[in-house]
């Protein structure tokens, strides 16, 4: 063998206390407890979390820096435990909508990326359905499309007619659809009544894109999705009526599926918005008194997977006098595997576990990697992350993002991530970034499915 990581390890049949993972040539040899095979080196992470490496089902790593952002951003991951981003295609200045752009962000990914890189792709509107097919050919693992527009080249909106011919082009395939849920022009009018009105403040934000606006667009997007029969999936729900409505799809035997990010577990407007402010704007916006029902969707099994939505903004994006000049996103890479767990563990829940399932086992099966990716078990890529039971304050002046800010600053977390380790290598020692730009690897869709 050549390592042996001896801590208690989070299978997908739960945790094994004093157990060991055997790694060789980047993959998982074996998993067991009691003696261990000879190797060339060992680590003893004895009282520690030996976790699947975390996927991170959404990052926005290039919506600044362009293509070469995936670097800080890659950087982030590996030292929040992520050993996989699956990133959204809305680049500075153009999102990824041909193979073209796809092959200049696979070339960025080999010069850049620290941890591995899964790509959504986009379609710009006017274009074609059938251009899906050779990005899909080349590896895309989902598409993302926008019903509100947030930039008319990077980020346009995708009217009704276009997002039903995609759909319908993806039903024959595994391939997800997935949706920015907000509905443009009741948006549009309530930031113009809300401006009228000279509101400025984050309270402002959330009544402005109303969840009206959300649950409409889902709504709508959902029934073309059942009528479609493709894989509608909804990339934010901010509230438990969200998931309830995904559910029922769901349960009528259509294929949809809905996401939630951690900062909707964590955050309130109405006690955290005067502290934040534009800190904690995201689209679409955190509602107040959500956080309890939102914990329960999750636990209900209503929730397909938790990610960051990762965006890349320079705090000075934040730094305006109205909340709707601010920009929307937060940086969460390094905050993402602590914040979950931590929460989790603050409900009483089986921490580890729901961690493993939630953040590595369910967005894998989404990208159609599980089982080679998302789990500890003979024959995975020997992505692992060590997840240490060492509170902290977040102190975002220590991130590895090149943004260093975050609503989490000087939030407690219950653990650390102490070791990342991306196929079988070591990204991450604890306390420096220890692999080279590059040695992230560009990942394709894999063949498993998400609906049986
Ligand atoms: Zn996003």
């Amino acid at each position: 063998m050549d390592q042996i990581i001896f801590g208690t390890i989070v299978t997908p049949d739960g945790p094994i206390e004093n157990g060991w993972v055997a790694v060789k040539a980047g993959r998982i040899a074996a998993v067991g407890t009691g003696d261990a095979p000879q190797a060339a080196e060992t680590f003893d992470a004895s009282g520690s979390y030996v976790l699947p490496g975390i996927i991170d089902g959404q990052t926005h790593a290039g919506s600044y820096g362009g293509l070469p952002g995936l670097r800080s951003t890659t950087r982030s991951a590996v030292a929040g435990g992520v050993t996989t981003i699956v990133d959204m295609p809305y680049d500075n200045p153009d999102p990824l909508h041909t193979v073209e752009r796809l092959e200049a962000k696979v070339g960025a990914i080999s010069e850049h990326a620290h941890a591995n890189v899964a790509l959504y792709a986009t379609i710009m509107p006017g274009q074609s359905a059938e251009d899906v097919i050779p990005l899909i050919e080349r590896g895309v693992v989902a598409f993302k499309i926008s019903g509100f527009e947030s930039s008319p080249t990077r980020f346009p909106r995708i009217a009704a007619d276009q997002a039903f011919d995609l759909l319908e082009a993806l039903a024959p395939t595994n391939i997800p659809l997935g949706l920015h849920n907000e509905d443009q022009e009741i948006v549009r009018a309530r930031i113009a009544r809300a401006r009228n009105a000279a509101e400025s403040g984050i309270e402002a934000h959330s009544a402005s894109r109303p969840l009206a606006a959300e649950l409409a667009s889902t709504a709508h997007f959902l029934e073309l999705g059942a009528a479609s029969g493709a894989h509608a999936h909804i990339v934010h729900l901010t509230s438990s009526r969200g998931f309830q409505l995904v559910d029922h799809y769901k349960q009528d035997g259509y294929r949809a599926t809905g996401e939630l990010c951690v900062h909707y577990l964590w955050f309130d407007p109405a006690t955290d918005g005067p502290a934040l402010g534009a800190r904690m704007k995201v689209n679409p916006p955190i509602r107040p008194g959500q956080i309890d029902a939102l914990w329960n969707e999750v636990t209900s099994n209503r929730v397909a997977f938790v990610s960051s939505d990762h965006s890349s903004w320079p705090i000075d994006n934040k730094f305006t006098e109205s909340i709707f000049d601010a920009g929307a996103g937060v940086p969460g890479l390094e905050t993402l595997l602590p914040a979950f767990f931590t929460g989790a563990e603050a409900r009483g829940l089986n921490a580890p576990l729901l961690t493993a399932q939630q953040l590595a086992e369910r967005p894998a099966r989404f990208i159609g990697l599980w089982p080679q990716k998302g789990a500890i078990r003979p024959g995975a890529d020997a992505d692992l992350t060590i997840l240490s039971p060492e509170p902290m304050l977040w102190d975002a002046r220590n991130a590895h993002d090149e943004l260093n800010w975050s609503p989490f600053d000087g939030r407690r977390f219950e653990c650390r991530v102490t070791r990342t380790y991306v196929g079988g290598k070591l990204a991450w020692d604890g306390s420096a970034v220890v692999n080279a730009p590059g040695e992230g690897r560009y990942v394709g869709r894999g063949s498993s499915h998400w609906f049986a």
